[in-house]
């Protein structure tokens, strides 16, 4: 697997819903995990960040510094986020946008409905940390970065010294 690099156009692409749980997209799945897993310090990953235009995230957040509320492995299909509140500020990064972190405003609350590697569909709420990967992750889905998410540049957009 290949990453996709900001400032590339297809990173801009929005992903299609998921219609059938065959086995490409399981084989698929495992192979995003296995993506994942294999960059060190990662969190979550989307398939646009790969090229392929489905929507489909994997979160794990187990043993991160940051971490409070957490699912361990999360593999969502179709993921949407039906309610949410609160705030909650974090330093942001992506595999996408090697180049920067930066601080972004999201919602310290979601409920998400998805679709499960099973087709079974599934609910999920979750908070702090985990709530915010979830929300950046989703975006990749529609196109969005976290870079898009910072309204003052200047103040809350950083060069990354350390990889
Ligand atoms: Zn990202």
């Amino acid at each position: 697997m290949k990453i996709l690099l900001f400032p590339d156009e297809k990173l801009r692409l929005k992903s299609k819903k998921v219609e059938r749980i065959n086995y490409g997209i399981i084989r698929f799945a495992e192979s995003l995990k296995d993506f994942l897993y294999s960059n060190k310090g990662c969190v979550g990953i989307a398939a646009p960040q790969v090229g392929h235009f489905e929507k489909i995230i994997i979160v794990d957040v187990t043993g991160h510094k940051k971490t409070t509320e957490c699912h361990n492995l999360i593999i969502m299909l179709n993921p949407e986020i039906i309610e949410s509140s609160g705030e909650s500020i974090n330093r942001e990064g992506c595999l996408s946008v090697p180049d920067y972190t930066g601080n972004v405003e999201r919602n310290y609350y979601v409920k998400i409905k998805y679709i499960n590697l099973n087709g079974d569909e599934k609910i999920l709420t979750t908070t702090g940390f985990e709530a915010v990967v979830l929300q950046h992750e989703i975006d990749h889905l529609d196109g969005i970065l976290f870079i898009d998410r910072i309204t003052n540049l200047k103040r809350d957009l950083f060069k990354r010294k350390v990889y």
